[in-house]
């Protein structure tokens, strides 16, 4: 060995790639663990669905709902759903809560178009649905590709509707018509990327044909035809879309990517890919006794900011705590409640954006994310000059890396893109307002916001290996 490589090696740092540093066994495991993951992905397209496949899962393991009266107060293993949308679970450990818990904290919204208010209209001869986006899209990449209806719509009597069509090989889907190349050239290919396609190109093909009983010609007979075929279908009338959530997103199922199979591409990892792997690890967190509490939270709503009140800047945060002291009869003042937060731990868990072959000029190398080198740490998010951010202490920092390197952990850290290259936010900053130690902590992805999300299925490993070790060593 050279005299520099010695020396390299002793002080030196370097990032270690998964599928290189770990043994053939981890690698295997690495891949097997993607195969349930794609089933997940394919099935929770929407934070409901989330909810719907974990309350499953819980139920198989014996969790209880914390909001249904027990038998008995026994039972270490909660969880409590709020308002439908975001949920925390809870493996109670076996000193007091009010030493502090181990959260890793999640968001299950995903960028997606939503259906307007009011959506049927008819234009040109054909019914469409007019639709509002959700959280920050590339509109163009809507276009033109098939996609699948889900959601809620509460009829007036309360009466809950789920919708789902798009997703069987039997469903009709749904399409944005972009505009054929030949008559592009003024109205699109002249214009900047976010000018050629705007909200407005964003309707949905809905049906053609017309109502037809009447003798003489109706007004808008495609899109009352349409309305009749789902009120003849689930009993809904177009009163009850006022109220209803319905989300178009890309249909279709989760997928190997690569020749090697060593990547998941599909919609919505943004950021179920962390609520997915924190479910596992708490999973196994469970079969051990541990002394703290591990909470994980899935939070609704960050694509748009995290307000509302299932959002991480709601009550829900703190409430759960509250509920937890209360049910291992702990002190519940609000005092009480202040310093078990203010104690706690906590991995904000969410992606962050790996080096793209086709776009690496965005980042600096040395401080990105690569693909296949395991879970990313983000000591800071934000943009501008770190501004909105969480920027984690260098003591928490510190004490994730040992923990990470204590448990062979696949890991890297990195920053979102080159210095005032553009930037983002997570809920680490609303976390962070209670006063316990936050950083970000989440796998790189390729595509991040499309319809077509990238991961490495060793950085998927490594992240669910890391929040593990979170969940037993902070
Ligand atoms: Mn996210
Ligand atoms: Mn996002």
């Amino acid at each position: 060995m050279k005299k520099s490589d010695e020396l390299r090696k002793k002080i030196g740092y370097e990032k270690k790639c998964f599928w290189t540093d770990t043994t053939k066994n981890e690698q295997k495991t690495a891949l097997k663990f993607a195969e349930n993951y794609k089933k997940f992905l394919s099935v929770a397209k929407t934070e409901r669905e989330v909810i719907d496949y974990t309350v499953e899962e819980l139920k198989n393991k014996n969790f209880a709902n914390i909001d249904v009266p027990q038998k008995n107060n026994n039972n270490r293993r909660i969880y409590k759903i709020f308002k439908n949308k975001a949920m925390a679970i809870a493996v109670i450990g076996k000193k007091p809560m009010s030493n502090g818990v181990n959260i890793v904290a999640s968001h299950i919204d995903a960028p997606r178009v939503d259906l307007k208010q009011n959506p049927f209209d008819e234009s040109s001869n054909l019914a469409i649905l007019r639709t509002h986006y959700y959280g920050g899209i590339k509109k163009y990449q809507w276009m033109s590709t098939p996609l699948a209806l889900h959601g809620v719509v509460i009829k007036a009597n309360g009466e809950i509707i789920d919708i789902s069509i798009g997703e069987n090989d039997n469903d009709p889907v749904f399409v944005m018509p972009d505009l054929l190349i030949h008559l592009s050239r003024k109205e699109q290919m002249n214009k900047t990327l976010s000018e050629a396609i705007t909200a407005s190109h964003m309707n949905v093909l809905l049906g053609s044909i017309p109502y037809y009983e009447d003798k003489e010609e109706s007004k808008e007979a495609i899109k009352l035809n349409c309305i009749n075929l789902i009120f003849n279908k689930y009993n809904i009338k177009e009163e009850d879309f006022l109220s209803a959530e319905l989300y178009l997103v890309p249909a279709g199922k989760a997928r190997d990517l690569g020749i090697d199979k060593s990547m998941v591409i599909g919609y919505g990892q943004d950021d179920r890919i962390c609520a997915y792997t924190s479910l596992q690890a708490l999973l196994d967190v469970m079969e051990i006794e541990s002394d703290k509490t591990s909470v994980i939270y899935f939070f609704d709503k960050e694509e748009i900011g995290s307000d509302g009140a299932s959002g991480a800047n709601s009550i829900f945060f703190v409430d759960f705590i509250a509920d937890l002291l209360k049910y291992n009869n702990e002190d519940t003042s609000s005092y009480n409640v202040r310093k078990t937060l203010i104690k706690s731990s906590v991995l904000s868990a969410d992606v962050n954006a790996a080096i793209n072959p086709n776009f690496p000029n965005v980042h600096e190398a040395n401080n990105a994310i690569r693909l296949g080198y395991g879970v990313g740490i983000a000591k800071f998010t934000g943009s501008g000059g770190k501004g909105g951010s969480n920027d984690a202490s260098s003591e928490f920092t510190a004490k994730v890396m040992k923990i990470f390197n204590d448990e062979k952990v696949n890991w890297q850290i990195g920053e979102l893109g080159k210095v005032d290259e553009g930037g983002g936010g997570t809920i680490a900053k609303f976390l962070a307002y209670h006063g316990c130690d936050v950083i970000d902590c989440g796998p790189g992805l390729l595509s991040m916001h499309s319809l077509n999300e990238v991961c490495s299925k060793a950085d998927l490993y490594s992240t669910y290996k890391a929040y593990k070790a979170f969940m037993q060593k902070a």
